[in-house]
């Protein structure tokens, strides 16, 4: 079996165990670092080949799919991670950068469990940053923080130690502020930045390299060690004793929760139907078995595919050559295909079971906000997507 399909072999088997799924988005301020932070966690978790790693812009794409004669959603990717002797699914979908998109962003965020909040170091808290983390938290998804762009505190601004670390604690500081302020009540402190348990994390997107407390315990490696390397022009050096890979996805799984966990708290959120129904039961328990529930976060068309919608499966499974019902269109559709992930690239697979981030073909008609579910056993639709586009707390 080639290296290939014995990945597809993983994603596929662990797609049955939601407690090792993690959905995630990434979320930033424009130019702060998430195009580039999304490439290189690709390339890192080995989902790209080398020769397509480096300055390829990976999420955005079309001549690589003409080129290679595959289907690539910009949109979505999934990766298979390595951590503390368990393999991990990480499907991590693309949320626009524009302030003008926030009604999309608050859908993709719909998709997700977890996100990852990166600030840039040397403009700090943005007001799209205070935008993108304030959805997050309407919609119970739970952030940490990667602060980026440190090789320029270093090499470009000449800080010392303690003024690094004031630049980040101020930082560190404004984001907890609005935690305190927006984060669901039974989450206001768990889901606080805390640089010592490790959710917050410090590096450069572009040179590849991240460092948190608990990596800083596990290498020795220190701030006054990071601004040497930085000075000495040894970046790849240390890109490759604290890769950004291993430190982010290790602060995803470790901090970020897995679908099972966070539907049993999200789904009376997001959701308007009786909790205490099979679909409500379905849903809260992340069941493969019960009634279906899929919420549409984004629909393409594909040249091939047609339309195809992607979405978060959150009760039931969704299979190849089934009726559906789209609950906002009013009209029932069969679906021609389904599937999941793998790097870029779309896999189809004849299930997809609840936990996941799906795509379907066939769903015709459906659109960015749909529910789907068995015709048998209708449901009402997930809650209206609130649009955030300004903030309104401003954090001093
Ligand atoms: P996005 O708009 O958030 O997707 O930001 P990009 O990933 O496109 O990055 C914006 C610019 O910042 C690009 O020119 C990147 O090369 C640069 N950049 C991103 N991360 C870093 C970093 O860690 N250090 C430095 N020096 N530049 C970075």
């Amino acid at each position: 079996m080639s290296r290939r399909d014995k990945m597809i072999e993983k994603i596929k088997d662990l797609m049955y165990k939601p407690e090792s799924i993690r959905n995630i988005g990434i979320v930033a301020h424009i130019d702060h670092g998430k195009t580039t932070l999304s490439d290189n966690l690709l390339a890192g978790a080995g989902m790209i080949s080398e020769e397509l790693a480096g300055d390829q812009r990976f999420l955005d794409f079309d001549e690589q799919e003409q080129a290679r004669g595959i289907t690539i959603d910009a949109a979505n990717v999934s990766m298979v991670h390595h951590y503390d002797g368990k393999e991990y699914l990480i499907n991590l979908i693309d949320t626009p950068g524009h302030v003008d998109f926030g009604g999309d962003v608050t859908r993709a965020m719909r998709a997700v469990d977890g996100a990852v909040v990166v600030v840039c170091a040397v403009e700090g808290i943005m007001p799209q940053t205070e935008t993108v983390l304030r959805q997050a938290l309407k919609e119970h998804v739970k952030p940490v923080l990667f602060i980026n762009k440190v090789d320029r505190l270093i090499n470009e601004l000449k800080l010392e130690p303690d003024e690094l670390q004031n630049r980040f604690l101020k930082i560190i500081a404004e984001a907890n502020k609005l935690v305190k302020n927006v984060a669901p009540e039974e989450f206001r402190d768990a889901w606080k930045f805390d640089v010592a348990d490790g959710s917050v994390a410090f590096g450069s997107a572009y040179h590849n390299w991240a460092i948190n407390v608990p990596i800083m315990q596990k290498t020795k490696i220190n701030f006054k060690d990071i601004i040497d390397y930085c000075n000495d022009d040894k970046q790849k050096e240390l890109a490759h004793k604290v890769p950004i890979t291993e430190v982010l996805l290790g602060m995803v799984v470790e901090h970020l929760p897995s679908p099972n966990e966070s539907q049993a708290y999200r789904v009376p959120h997001i959701w308007d139907g009786d909790i205490e129904s099979p679909a409500g039961q379905t849903m809260t328990t992340t069941d493969p078995n019960g009634p279906l529930a899929v919420m549409v976060t984004n629909v393409t068309v594909d040249k091939h595919a047609g339309e195809v919608a992607t979405g978060r499966v959150y009760g039931g499974t969704i299979s190849k050559g089934t009726e559906v019902f789209l609950v906002g269109g009013h009209a029932k559709a069969r679906v021609q295909q389904v599937g999941v992930y793998f790097g870029p690239e779309r896999v189809n697979t004849d299930n997809v079971p609840a936990g996941n981030i799906v795509y379907v073909a066939g769903a015709r008609g459906a659109i960015a906000g749909e529910t789907i579910c068995d015709p048998e056993h209708k449901i009402v639709e997930f809650e209206g997507l609130e649009h955030i586009s300004e903030p309104v707390v401003t954090v001093a």
